[in-house]
């Protein structure tokens, strides 16, 4: 799958639910999976962990197509031509740098 379907998967099955919900609710949403995918990685087994990887990814896809953002789009611009910081794959930016 790639993020392009992932995005119509998520707007076909939650589109009119999410746009009634909007940003600030959906954000809150995805903020609470973010916490849940913590705990799962503390101390979850590994398949709490790959429900959880699936609920955070579904829920930024959730807000990208509220935003009207195209994540494949938006991947490929930032991180297509290498690391954004260095322009390497593998990056060699140093380690106290964020990339
Ligand atoms: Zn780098």
């Amino acid at each position: 799958m790639t993020l392009n379907q992932l995005q119509d998967l998520i707007r076909t099955m939650y589109g009119a639910k999410d746009g009634a919900r909007g940003m600030d609710g959906t954000f809150m949403w995805f903020m609470e999976e973010v916490g849940e995918l913590a705990g799962a990685l503390r101390g979850g087994s590994h398949d709490e962990r790959v429900l959880e990887f699936a609920d955070v990814l579904a829920w930024l896809a959730t807000l990208a197509n509220i935003a009207g953002v195209d994540l494949e789009e938006a991947i490929r611009a930032k991180y297509g031509a290498g690391c954004p910081g260095c322009g390497r794959s593998p990056c060699i930016c140093g380690t106290v740098e964020k990339p």
